[in-house]
């Protein structure tokens, strides 16, 4: 049995995982879980696993939950609050594997605890990564950890790496990685009348089926821009080695060309319990409860160039990854700030590129060598696109 901790269980990639691990119960024991708010969720969650913890971030929650199990069939399962808790959860002794689902800068410290404790870290959190990079890591290569990519594309790629493939690792033969991505639900929208799109046009995605601000930042493409900067890091691969690629059906996940003319491609339907379960199972194979592709109902595979002019948001990823040092961090803290005022109606949706550079332009590319001068960064990236939102309302 392989003890289980998951860090955003409440959450799109938490609930694909709980429905994986139902499937092979045998296999699994679920010793934590953790949720930031959703209570409700969590509770229903504690029955069907039964978990030995659950840490709710919010205290007065956490207490609330202490009181109601009391008289539950789960009343023995320890209840923590607070961010400390979250780190605590993921580096327990019975932990083999953490599913790193938290979304934004929160999972960062957790995930990375995980990392230097040795655990086999399943990365869905591509936000904790982009914003610490090489230190994340050297963590990962210094504890001997396993790294297994959850990101869709990433995990395709893993898998078109050579047997015995290691994340961190340059794979010498491998020329470059064709990243795909769906193009989101704004791919043909007239480029005038983005203005005025709603954070719901945003969040309906045409291919799959995520949390918000993943889904804002699939329709401006900063999804793909994080995931260029998270490939250069989990492949070891400079940002010229990485084409992406438009490719609507979202049927091919992502592509590796290697130098004897063999590009090898991982396809499946759009459906996150593919990657989930293939890491969970890793180096072996499971069930993962997806549907069969239907390559005769996909009939045919488009792919484009994407358009820099309708997503300035990659383009910006691409410049912050050129810049490198602490850019990266100030791109994803400045994002993650810019999409929650659009979410909130603060801001428009093409407001959002805008917070974004202006809040670049605030910063140089110092070396990102310490965690210290990483957070520090992300706190006053956050204060600086703050800023700029009460100059654009
Ligand atoms: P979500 O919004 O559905 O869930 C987020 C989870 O994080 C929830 O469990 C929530 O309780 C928890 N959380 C949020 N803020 C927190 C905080 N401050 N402290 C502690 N916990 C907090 O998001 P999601 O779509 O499941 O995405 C999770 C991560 O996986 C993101 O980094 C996303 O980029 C990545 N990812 C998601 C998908 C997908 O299909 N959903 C695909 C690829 C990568
Ligand atoms: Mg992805």
């Amino acid at each position: 049995m392989k003890g289980i901790c998951i860090l955003g269980a409440t959450g799109s990639i938490g609930v694909s995982t709980l429905d994986v691990i139902a499937r092979h119960s045998e296999h699994y024991k679920v010793v934590a879980l953790t949720a930031n708010n959703n209570v409700e969720l969590l509770y229903t969650q504690c029955l069907a696993h039964h978990p030995e913890y659950v840490v709710i971030v919010d205290e007065q929650k956490a207490n609330a939950f202490r009181d109601r199990i009391k008289t539950s069939p789960v009343a023995d399962i320890n209840v923590l609050s607070g961010a400390k808790a979250l780190a605590q959860v993921a580096t327990l002794a019975q932990v083999d594997s953490v599913m790193a689902a938290i979304v934004g800068a929160a999972g960062l410290l957790p995930t990375l605890a995980a990392a230097k404790a040795g655990k086999t870290v399943l990365l869905a959190n591509k936000e904790a990564l982009v914003m610490s990079g090489a230190i994340f890591m050297q963590a990962v290569a210094e504890s001997g950890a396993h790294l297994l990519p959850i990101d869709s594309e990433h995990n395709a790629i893993f898998q078109c790496m050579p047997a015995g493939y290691s994340a961190g690792v340059k794979a010498l033969e491998a020329r470059r990685i064709l990243l795909t991505a769906s193009g989101g639900p704004f791919r043909t929208k007239p480029i005038e009348e983005l203005a005025t799109v709603t954070p719901d046009q945003a969040v309906a995605h045409p291919n799959w089926d995520m949390g918000r601000k993943i889904s804002v930042d699939s329709a401006t493409m900063m999804n793909k821009g994080l995931e260029l900067i998270e490939a250069c890091l989990l492949f070891n691969m400079s940002p010229d080695q990485i084409q992406v690629v438009i490719h609507p059906q979202s049927v091919i996940h992502s592509m590796v060309d290697y130098v004897d003319g063999s590009v090898l491609a991982q396809m499946g339907n759009p459906d996150m319990r593919i990657p989930i379960a293939h890491a969970l199972a890793w180096p072996e194979r499971f069930d993962s409860g997806a549907a069969p592709l239907d390559i005769f109902e996909v009939k045919h595979m488009d792919f484009e160039q994407p358009d820099l002019d309708r997503f300035p948001c990659l383009r910006l990823a691409i410049e912050a990854i050129d810049a490198g040092g602490v850019m990266p961090t100030v791109l994803n803290a400045a994002n993650e700030i810019a999409v929650e005022a659009f979410l909130n109606e603060q801001v428009r949706y093409t407001d959002i590129a805008v917070i974004i550079e202006r809040s670049m332009s605030h910063f140089e590319a110092k070396k990102a060598d310490t965690l210290e001068i990483v957070l520090a960064v992300d706190q006053q990236a956050r204060t600086i696109a703050r800023q700029v939102i009460e100059t654009l309302t």
